[in-house]
């Protein structure tokens, strides 16, 4: 049999139709998203060179994203990046990849803290890749930040990104629990996306987040709350007068999440909803 050539369009067909067999959800993008990281190209580059044969060795390798992608690996963590907040981070399976819901937790502390008097201090718990902590630093550019988490390979991966990004020298990284690391301290921000993922949810998440992004990210005890009880506990030791503490919460969480920060001494509670109108942050201050 005559070898068929493997054309950049024939080849994106080809892997649209597989990807939307396997049920994933965008395969026509993921196709090209793949097949342009793997060539090093933007992705409109394969619209202009449809025509093009791709060589051997660039075959085999695709197939091996394909194949990884149909085990539901997110594409994120394929081409080891992910755009938030304008900004491109890196991204691996030991963070959560930063999504869009989470930028309205980043735009509100961005606004708040622009408004605030003077250098402004903030702490990111469970940082993760960073992308909170240094969306908010790029920002705002006299801010400085603490950002905690309990993995090594998440600051790994977020000292990359402030290096990247030109931020190392505004932000300090500390492996250990929530506010564990900074005994002492005292901030006008304490920002977190915590996991609050109830653990009786967690087999009905999309395979790519229930198999492949860390369950430590996501699980939030029996009723996703146990990590805002504990940020909640602690806040007041750690905010100056007149701070504030802001968190991501998950789907019909506002009540809990505002009960259990005002329980605590913090005071105001607000909610502020994301694009599709689900409440998605709370913020609440510290009484001056
Ligand atoms: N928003 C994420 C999800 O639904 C969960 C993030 C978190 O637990 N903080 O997959």
């Amino acid at each position: 049999m005559a070898r068929e050539v493997w054309t950049i369009g024939r080849l994106l067909q080809w892997t649209e139709q597989f990807f939307s067999e396997k049920g994933i959800e965008s395969p026509r993008l993921d196709a090209e998203v793949l097949l342009a990281h793997l060539l090093s190209r933007e992705r409109i580059h394969l619209y202009v060179h449809f025509d093009e044969p791709l060589e051997a060795a660039e075959l085999s390798e695709f197939r091996e994203l394909v194949k990884q992608r149909a085990r539901r690996v997110p594409v994120a963590y394929l081409t080891g990046r992910r755009e938030f907040m304008g900004l491109s981070f890196h991204v691996g399976s030991g963070v959560l990849i930063p999504r869009p819901d989470t930028e309205i937790l980043v735009q509100t502390a961005i606004e708040e803290l622009r408004t605030a008097p003077g250098a402004t201090k903030f702490a990111d718990l469970g940082t993760g890749s960073g992308a909170i902590a240094l969306s908010v630093l790029h920002y705002v550019p006299d801010a400085s930040s603490d950002a905690t988490d309990i993995s090594a390979e998440a600051l790994a991966i977020a000292e990359k990104n402030a290096a990247d990004l030109g931020l190392s020298e505004r932000i300090n990284l500390h492996e250990g629990d929530l506010l564990k690391p900074l005994a002492g301290q005292k901030y006008h921000a304490i920002l977190s996306n915590p996991p609050y993922i109830p653990d009786a949810d967690i087999p009905g998440l999309q395979p790519e987040v229930r198999e492949h992004e860390p369950r430590i990210a996501l699980a939030g005890g029996a009723d996703g709350l146990d990590f805002y009880r504990r940020i909640a506990a602690g806040a007041k030791d750690f905010l100056l007068e007149g701070g504030f503490l802001a968190v991501e919460i998950g789907i019909h969480q506002a009540d809990e999440v505002r009960r259990i920060v005002e329980e605590n001494g913090l005071a105001r509670a607000e909610i502020r909803r994301d694009l599709a109108g689900i409440d998605r942050v709370v913020i609440a201050w510290m009484q001056s």
